[in-house]
Formats: structure tokens, sequence, C-alpha cells
């Protein structure tokens, strides 16, 4: 089981600190931090897994205001979120884009949480396989069933929302994603203490990725041991 926590454009270094400080990881569940850029060195040195929010595919290079896999690396960060619904609806990001940005995290050593998820029209239009297809497939086509690629479906309707995907409409994607592709999926979309029982019970859940909830000690550490109990 696997539970990370996705901080957006939130906290900088010194809060990054004082989490690290207060945070005691509970046993049983691998937690992973993805802090803003600027604070990732933070996060590393306050002794939590850090994965950044994005990564770029060239090494290195003329690309003003991306960061590079061996960057990362160098920084002691241990992998990368990549394709999250804000990136893809507010800057653009292809499918494409996004098996570029796997491919390159994952040959450079970084683990890889790729995110997929339909929209709310695309929900009502029926069409939530055929743009989940589209999206694992690309990721898929482009790195395999890796070892250290996790996907995270995030139902965008759900994000930030406070709308939560039922257990049985998180089940039957992650279902369909694993018939796709044979990797670990994480649940993400309003996942809280009091939702994540329900949700990570699911025989396909293998954990979440959590923006709001994830930012309060006390609330992702209630999670986390949700994730420890399940699979004990
Ligand atoms: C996210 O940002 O990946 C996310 C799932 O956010 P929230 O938990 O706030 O819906």
């Amino acid at each position: 089981m696997l539970i990370a926590g996705n901080w957006k454009m939130f906290k900088g270094p010194s809060e990054t600190r004082a989490f690290a400080d207060a945070f005691d990881s509970p046993e049983g569940v691998d937690v992973v931090i993805c802090p803003a850029y600027v604070s990732l060195a933070a996060a590393v040195e306050g002794g939590l897994t850090t994965y950044a929010q994005n990564v770029h595919w060239a090494p290195e290079g003329a690309f003003t205001g991306e960061i590079s896999a061996p960057m990362l690396r160098e920084l002691g960060v241990q992998g990368a979120i990549v394709g999250h619904s804000e990136r893809r609806q507010l800057f653009g990001e292809t499918d494409e884009g996004v098996a570029r940005r796997a491919k390159a995290a994952l040959e450079a050593g970084l683990g890889v949480i790729a995110c997929v998820g339909e929209s709310e029209e695309e929900r009502e239009a029926g069409q939530t396989e055929l743009i989940i297809r589209l999206q694992v497939e690309s990721i898929r086509d482009a790195v395999g069933a890796h070892e250290r690629l996790v996907i995270a479906y995030e139902p965008v309707w759900a994000i930030g929302t406070g709308k939560t995907a039922t257990s049985d409409q998180a089940q039957e994607v992650h279902a369909f994603i694993k018939g796709l592709v044979d990797v670990p999926v994480l649940y993400g979309g309003s996942v809280k203490p009091e939702n994540a029982d329900e949700l990570l019970s699911q025989t396909d859940v293998d954990g979440a990725l959590v923006g709001g909830a994830s930012l309060e000690v006390e609330s992702f550490t209630a999670i986390c041991r949700s994730a420890a109990r399940i699979r004990s």
C-alpha cells in the first residue's frame, strides 16, 4: 500500500521542515510526499521519501521553468508525479508529453506516479473507459509495466471538490486500468480520513494520492494508518 501526499503549490521550506519534524510514518505503509520544487531539499533532509510534482523529459537544455530527472536525483528525490490533471488542464500537457516525462524519469532511475482520469462531462457522456484507455495506453506503450511505475486514477470531478468516487466506481476503473497495464493503481480525489477505509478496502485499490488532506499531519497520518490497518 502506498500513500502519496501531493502538496501542490502549498508549503515552502520552513513549513515542510515543520511537517517532517511532526510526522511519524506509520509502520506497514509506504509513504511519499510531493512538495513544490523549492521545498524538495527540505523534505529530503527531513527524512521524507520525496517525489517531485513533475519532471521534464530532457536531461538538460533550454526549457525555462522545467526540472530534469538527473537534477531531482542529485537532490535525493526518489520519483515524480507526471500527468496530474492540473498540469493537463491548466498547463496544456498532453498524453504524449506525459508519456515522455514518465519514460525519462524511469530511465533515470526515479519512481513515477502517472495520473489519469476523466472529467465530469466525459463521465456523463459515457466516455470514462475511452479516456482512461487513451491515457493509460500512451504511458504503457512508452514504458510497459515498469517496476517503478504506479498509476493514479484521479477522476477530475473528484479533485479538490469534496466529491469522491464511490468505492464501486473506483474499483471498476481500477480493475479496468489493471487490465491495460499490470502495475499498482492509487485512487485520488478528495480522499480524507472519513472515506479512506472504504476506498482502500477495494481489491484493486493499492493506495491513495492525497491532495488537501495531506497538508495537515493529523489527517495525513490518519489516512496512512487506514492503509496500514487494511493491508495488515
Ligand atoms: C490531488 O491533487 O492529486 C488530489 C487528489 O487532491 P484532493 O485530495 O484535494 O482532491
